[in-house]
């Protein structure tokens, strides 16, 4: 009770909005409210081992290959579309510096995933990483932010410390499929000192899976440094198509 009464107080200073629709939040809501939620476009992937998004990713990470890889699997909490206010989500968290937010919606893709069995052994995640001058001028990393929490759900160890990204990527927006897979091809290094050693399950985390060609990119630079048999699975906020 003691926690309202102090929120109703805050709340006539500074009012929490949902980050959906822009509405005042009421004092049980947190970040989004109770119609947004509802009418939230969840994907549920998590239960899905073969799904669209892990069928784009699987695409172009068999695409030149000899040896056929593992399939990898790939979940996001919901459906971006540009159109409606749910982009919001992960613009908030990418340029806003909404890190509570984007904490918000990382435990509901948590606990999903939790949930499933194809993430139940979890032991490593790995943040897409952002080129250090972003990273410096952002001040964070917002695939960290979410990597943070599906860490600690899982009880996984963290590894920011795993993979660079030495060259400064064209913003995606405007380029083809081909043009944002040659884009990102090569833009990721592992870090000289990184040991991957007893990881047996991956799992790679970005704000948002768009053609799937950045994934895809970080999955082949770690598959140079891991075995066949470590899995390496994906995870997002959100997803472009649907
Ligand atoms: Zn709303």
């Amino acid at each position: 009770m003691r926690v309202y009464v102090g929120r109703a107080v805050l709340d006539l200073f500074i009012p929490r909005l949902c980050v959906v629709c822009g509405r005042s939040l009421s004092l049980r809501e947190d970040h989004i409210c109770l119609d947004c939620l509802a009418d939230l476009p969840r994907t549920y992937y998590s239960k899905l081992s073969r799904n669209r998004m892990a069928d784009r990713l699987n695409g172009l990470i068999q695409r030149d290959l000899e040896e056929p890889e593992p399939y990898s699997y790939a979940t996001a909490l919901f459906y971006y579309r540009a159109s409606t206010g749910y982009r919001d989500i992960t613009k908030d968290l990418k340029y806003r510096g909404n890190i509570a937010s984007g904490r918000f919606f990382s435990e509901m893709l948590a606990s999903e995933m939790a949930d499933s069995e194809l993430f139940s052994d979890i032991d490593t995640v790995i943040p897409v990483p952002l080129h250090w001058t972003r990273r410096w001028s952002r001040g964070y990393n917002q695939a960290e932010v979410i990597g943070e929490v599906l860490a600690r759900r899982f009880g996984a160890s963290l590894r920011p410390d795993v993979l660079c990204r030495h060259r400064r990527t064209k913003t995606q927006t405007r380029l083809s499929i081909e043009g944002k897979v040659s884009n990102v091809v090569g833009a990721f290094r592992l870090r000289r000192c990184a040991d991957l050693t007893g990881a047996s399950h991956i799992l790679l985390v970005d704000d948002v899976f768009t053609t799937g060609a950045t994934l895809c990119s970080c999955q082949k630079t770690l598959r140079g440094a891991v075995g066949p048999k470590v899995r390496i699975s994906v995870a997002t906020l959100a997803c472009v198509g649907d």
